[in-house]
């Protein structure tokens, strides 16, 4: 109850307090931006303020100071959460991961053994009987022969603390409510994590954002106005930045209305841990219906999903007493340590934002703040942190002064049709969750119409305890389904129940876990990029489980090869294709053949880049056949230094497969690659036109300088 109190408490202060006064954005339409050169950080006091210390801001603000763009967070939390929320990273986040200074192998070490999560167990109780194992990972999951990184079960609140010791050894600072007292209103943020900051106004003019951030500095109310020339909202669902814009969301909502149970039990953990380990438990039973994450079975941490149905029921109905009940019901016996640290309601939607920017791109939207779905498939936080691994880049070329400001439009052109496509794949693996239940009997869409009928119908006449009873009656009836008695093999409809569920997890129709077509395969297919004359569109979502096939098309990522780097040192180095991208700086790459046209076309690249004020850097693909061929392109690249010889190395069980043969392309062919890793341009052969205004013509149209 105390936790409860709480959690109504932090809600009211956030209540009254956001009396947001909406300050007016103006000049929003009166000046075109991408004509002057107002974006220099000189112009106001910090170059980016990101609202919102989630995971997306975290990742963000890692990105840009490598990239060396000063930025600042504020977050109205007073303290960062708990509550483990998101937990599975795809195998694309695990890549940038790479990037931020072993992030991915710190995931790796501490998550916990794969063999604990690999499964999503179906049961009539954690210690009844099973009725469907379903193991998400196939052998080819283990070989990294598409990407570098693995897929990983992780905690939210354990990757905030991996990403907050990254941003202290870029010299951030968290500052605390405490903290907060000495800071003067008008202090330098930059390369600050300020708690307990709400942002509650935005203004714009045509130099700069002042966002009106409130605070609790010495026991009173107080307000800070942070002047930047970017403000990076990425304040989640409930953006106040996306409100205080009028940005509109699309999309469906109110899916589900559900309620977490955040508790801890080794007993629980130690028993799964032997007797059936896996990562989602969908447990069904006369008593109760719900969807255990094991977030940890070797800490004992686990989150229970139970379906809620406000006004009827409210979120004192689940006290910490009644969570008890309800979670020792779904394990199917009492745990003598179970200990419930958190309750929290939360709300399914499948939306996105109308657009992602405004303001003349000096608002910009990031994660959930821009796009909010089921989290069937775990694609939320994976979409917001490739969204900030998108973003990071074209800001950091916007401030160095290589790009127009128009390559912020970018952002939105090629984030947005993503996020379309995981809203649309995962309201498909929602719908492939439901399934299951629908097979024993169950369908949650019926549950939901009731309860849609009763608000919509006797919802203001009947007192809500009346209300409540006919729901707990209409959903017991449901439950009964799932009698012992019902539900086995010598009953009629019960056998022919549990053969459409062996079908639907024998043909891979249940909720998936794994999308590596969509993972690593999502493609741009207009945006800061020259698109190939005749590309496929992507497949539309299925819901099922895809192989990712390697491509080079414009807008793709780079496809992944392990290749040697061939210099004087004897140490032999063997790094990722996507290793060849410079995470320090925003650079370019350009992969070549080792070919007196290709050399030719990189010379060509070179200059234009400088041109361009940007950074090229030129690798030369060796094949790995020929011993005793010297290998080195110093001559043909000269005056050019900024090159890398590399050297193929295939795999054993595909010693036929080039890089060349990988990318479907011609030895001939080159490729030019973002500092996202993802492919702006490419010649399938050689460059037939001449190769300097060819290249200055690819340069225009990727950094929005045509
Ligand atoms: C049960 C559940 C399971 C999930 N599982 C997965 C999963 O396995 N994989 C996955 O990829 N995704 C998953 N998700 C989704 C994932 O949790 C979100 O997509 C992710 O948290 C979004 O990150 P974010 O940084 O955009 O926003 P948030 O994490 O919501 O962070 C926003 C931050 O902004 C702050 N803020 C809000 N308003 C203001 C303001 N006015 N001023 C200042 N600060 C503000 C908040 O305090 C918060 O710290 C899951 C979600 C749920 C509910």
């Amino acid at each position: 109850m105390a936790m409860l109190g709480m959690i109504k408490r932090v809600t009211q202060i956030s209540r009254n307090y956001s009396r947001v006064r909406v300050y007016p954005v103006r000049h929003f339409q009166s000046k075109d931006l991408s004509n002057t050169n107002s974006f220099h950080g000189e112009d106001a006091k910090l170059p980016v303020l990101i609202v919102g210390a989630g995971p997306v801001g975290l990742v963000l603000s890692i990105l840009l100071t490598k990239l060396g763009v000063k930025c600042a967070v504020v977050d109205k939390a007073t303290c960062f959460s708990k509550h483990p929320q998101a937990h599975f990273i795809n195998n694309r986040s695990m890549e940038i991961f790479r990037e931020l200074d072993g992030l991915a192998e710190e995931i790796e070490r501490s998550q916990p053994p794969v063999d604990f999560w690999r499964k999503f167990i179906y049961c009539t109780s954690l210690s009844g009987s099973t009725l469907g194992t379903v193991d998400h990972m196939q052998p080819q999951d283990f070989e990294k022969a598409v990407s570098p990184a693995s897929v990983a079960h992780f905690s939210q609140y354990k990757l905030t603390n991996l990403m907050l010791k990254r941003l202290e050894h870029l010299g951030f600072h968290v500052r605390s409510r405490k903290e907060l007292d000495g800071l003067e209103l008008d202090s330098v943020i930059a390369r600050q994590i300020l708690m307990g900051h709400e942002c509650v106004g935005i203004d714009v003019n045509k130099d700069s954002v002042t966002a009106t951030v409130s605070f609790l500095g010495g026991g009173k109310h107080m307000k800070r106005n942070v002047q930047c020339s970017l403000l990076v909202g990425a304040d989640g669902a409930g953006s106040a930045v996306r409100k205080l814009t009028k940005i509109e969301m699309r999309g469906e909502r109110d899916l589900q209305k559900l309620v977490s149970i955040h508790f801890m039990s080794r007993e629980l953990g130690e028993y799964l841990m032997i007797r059936r380990p896996g990562m989602l438990f969908f447990i069904f039973n006369t008593e109760g219906i719900g969807v255990l994450v094991a977030h940890d079975l070797q800490q004992g941490e686990f989150v229970l999903q139970i379906p809620y149905y406000p006004p009827q029921q409210s979120l004192s109905d689940f006290s910490p007493e009644m969570c008890k009940m309800l979670i020792f019901n779904l394990v199917g016996h009492e745990l003598s340590d179970l200990d419930v640290a958190d309750i929290k309601p939360w709300v399914m939607h499948a939306e996105v934002a109308e657009k992602f920017m405004c303001c003349e791109n000096r608002v910009i939207l990031a994660g959930d703040a821009a796009h909010r779905f089921p989290p069937a498939g775990g694609f939320g936080m994976n979409t917001g942190i490739q969204d900030a691994h998108n973003l990071a880049w074209k800001i950091a070329a916007l401030f160095q002064g290589s790009a127009k400001s128009s390559i912020l439009n970018t952002y939105e052109t090629e984030r947005r049709p993503i996020a379309l496509f995981n809203t649309s794949l995962s309201v498909h693996n929602f719908r492939a969750a439901m399934a299951v239940p629908t097979a024993l009997g169950l369908d949650p869409t019926v549950a939901n119409s009731v309860h849609r009928f009763i608000n919509k119908t006797v919802g203001s006449i009947l007192p809500t305890g009346l209300q409540k009873a006919i729901l707990d009656n209409v959903f017991a009836l449901g439950r009964a389904q799932l009698s012992e008695s019902l539900l086995n093999e010598s009953n009629p409809l019960g056998n022919q129940r549990l053969s459409r569920l062996k079908s639907i997890f024998d043909g891979g129709k249940s909720l998936q876990l794994q999308f590596p077509a969509e993972d690593l395969g999502f493609r741009y297919l207009k945006g800061a990029i020259v698109p190939d004359n005749k590309s496929e569109d992507p497949k539309v979502p299925s819901g099922r489980r895809r192989d990712y096939v390697p491509c080079a098309e414009p807008g793709s990522r780079l496809p992944h090869m392990h290749v040697r780097i061939l210099s004087g040192s004897t140490k032999e180095i063997v790094v990722s294709t996507l290793d060849l991208v410079s995470t320090e700086k925003v650079e370019f790459l350009l992969i070549i053949s080792p070919l007196q046209e290709s050399y030719e076309l990189a010379c060509a690249t070179f200059k234009v880049a400088k041109e361009f004020i940007a950074n090229v850097k030129v690798c030369v693909a060796w094949p790995s056949s020929e011993e005793g061929v010297e290998r080195d392109s110093k001559s043909a690249l000269a005056p050019w230094e900024n090159y890398a010889d590399v050297m193929e190395v295939k795999r054993q069980d595909d010693e036929g497969t080039s890089w060349w043969s990988i990318c479907k392309m011609s030895e001939r062919g080159s490729i030019l690659v973002r500092p996202d890793q993802h492919i702006a341009w490419r010649a399938k052969s050689s460059v037939t036109l001449e190769s300097t205004s060819h290249m200055r013509d690819v340069f225009s149209t990727i950094l929005g300088k045509q």
